[in-house]
């Protein structure tokens, strides 16, 4: 419900007396700016605040709660599920300005940051020093630390290292009423509830990060990255179960449809050869001679299940040269249409045939392309659809598809979010999955956080009865 124009005026005028007029946007152009993710959907904030600090943040946060504003955090925005979007107005919380990084003690093996920190700043960061921060999502160019921790982000090296929670060990949070918590910390075995796993992926709806540590992790010495080229798609998701149940496990294990491939190859020229059902990218790292071996077992099992080539990164540049296709998938997606839907679903990873196959006949049925790409390590497929917005019929049947998949994916024993989070997007979806009991119980958790709702209505949880 929008807020009355003389309350609003009020917030803005307390809002840039304590922040100064260079830290609050008011402009409608402005706002605007502030106003999408990813998705396409796009409603904009009343009023953008950059907080630098803890103490800024929580003076925003005082203040939108005395004024009845609504409360968005956003890191670089490139969520996919709508996370960011004020779709009930209010106040954007713009944390890319906290982009420090506080400290990176090798000698505890963590790092010490502000919420706005680039995925790929902190590894830049950590590179000298020998480390790297596992969770390595493909938007690592923009996403922030503090929007990863949002959503729980995934990404190619999961497979191996795990996911954005099993990465963070302590967090400085602002809680709704402004009050600051400090959740966690670098030291093992705290006492009671594990509050820090709890709040990563929550999506911004039980409070603003303002300070993270991390766990870093040493520097492979050794890492190889191959191509393996598959005629045949289905033969390069087994591909991917063969290895695992060879008990080699790869950092990562990407997979590329022939779909993908050609829109790579369109718009980022990576080398793919676009004739190929599937392009599995596999990387393999660890000390030497146990990488030596696994590099030649994943050959083996590769060229055993019909790989028509198989190409081995020989120096950094070839490595970086192989990375760019898989890196650029969504970005050359996204230049066939304004608009591409993306779905985030995840399987048991043998399940990953029958998902894909269910996709495929949910495509034919609806009369639409859908292209994937998947973390197929994880069991975690994305399939794409270009679409034009202005086509009724075209939307009516993307979302019917939609549907259907994600009923799928539950029917196979799956996750209908990998990654993605399910912000606004999902949330008509999520009683699929989850009953009216444990979406009571994850309800109540919300409410003890943030009784008043202010904090990212309308997204992640929703109420049993869905009136949010
Ligand atoms: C091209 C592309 C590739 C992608 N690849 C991957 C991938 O490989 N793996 C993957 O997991 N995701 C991927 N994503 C999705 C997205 O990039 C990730 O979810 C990422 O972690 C979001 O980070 P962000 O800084 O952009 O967060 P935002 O989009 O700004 O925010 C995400 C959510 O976190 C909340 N939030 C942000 N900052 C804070 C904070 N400080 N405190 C509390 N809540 C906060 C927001 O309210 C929102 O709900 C991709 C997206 C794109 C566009």
């Amino acid at each position: 419900m929008a807020l009355p124009p003389d309350r609003l005026e009020a917030a803005h005028r307390a809002l840039v007396e304590r922040f100064g007029p260079d830290r609050v946007l008011t402009d409608f152009r402005d706002r605007m700016a502030y106003a999408y993710d990813a998705t396409g959907i796009k409603y904009p904030p009343d009023v953008v605040v950059f907080p630098l600090s803890t103490e800024d943040a929580a003076d925003a946060v005082r203040i939108a709660a005395h004024h009845g504003l609504p409360i968005v955090a956003r890191g670089g925005g490139t969520n996919i599920s709508g996370g960011t979007v004020p779709i009930r107005g209010g106040l954007c919380l713009a944390l890319n300005r906290m982009d420090r990084i506080l400290d990176i003690d090798p000698e505890n093996h963590t790092a010490t940051v502000q919420p706005g920190v680039r995925n790929l700043a902190l590894q830049e960061a950590l590179k000298p020093h020998g480390f790297f921060f596992a969770p390595d999502p493909s938007s690592h160019r923009v996403s922030t630390i503090g929007g990863n921790a949002g959503e729980n982000a995934g990404g190619p090296h999961c497979l191996k290292y795990g996911v954005t929670v099993n990465h963070v060990l302590g967090l400085t949070l602002v809680l709704a009423d402004g009050s600051v918590v400090r959740l966690g910390g670098p030291e093992q075995d705290r006492p009671g509830f594990d509050l820090v796993s709890l709040l990563v992926g929550s999506e911004g709806t039980l409070g603003i990060i303002t300070e993270l540590v991390v766990r870093i992790l040493p520097l492979p010495a050794e890492v190889r990255t191959l191509l393996a080229v598959f005629d045949d798609l289905e033969v390069a998701m087994r591909t991917v179960s063969d290895i695992i149940a060879a008990r080699v496990v790869p950092a990562t294990m990407e997979l590329l449809d022939r779909g993908t491939i050609e829109v790579v190859e369109r718009f980022a020229r990576a080398g793919y050869p676009e004739d190929a059902e599937a392009v599995l990218l596999i990387e393999v790292d660890g000390p030497q001679e146990s990488v030596a071996e696994e590099l030649d077992r994943v050959e083996a099992i590769c060229r055993r299940n019909g790989a028509r080539d198989l190409r081995i990164a020989q120096s950094e540049a070839e490595r970086e040269a192989l990375w760019l296709g898989r890196r650029a998938a969504y970005g050359a997606a996204g230049r066939l249409s304004a608009y591409v839907w993306t779905q985030d679903v995840t399987v048991p990873r043998d399940r990953l045939v029958e998902m894909l196959r269910a996709c495929q006949a949910i495509g034919r049925k609806y009369g639409i392309r859908i292209i994937s790409v998947a973390h197929a390590g994880d069991g975690n497929l994305h399939p794409l659809v270009a679409y034009d917005p202005q086509d009724a019929d075209q939307v009516r049947r993307v979302k019917a598809a939609d549907r259907e998949i994600l009923e799928a994916c539950v029917a196979l024993g799956g996750s209908i979010s990998g990654e993605h989070g399910i912000g606004h997007d999902k949330l008509p979806n999520l009683e699929l999955q989850l009953g009216p009991d444990l979406l009571g119980l994850m309800w109540s958790v919300r409410r003890a956080f943030d009784p008043d709702l202010r904090l990212n209505p309308g997204k992640a949880v929703a109420a049993p009865s869905r009136n949010v």
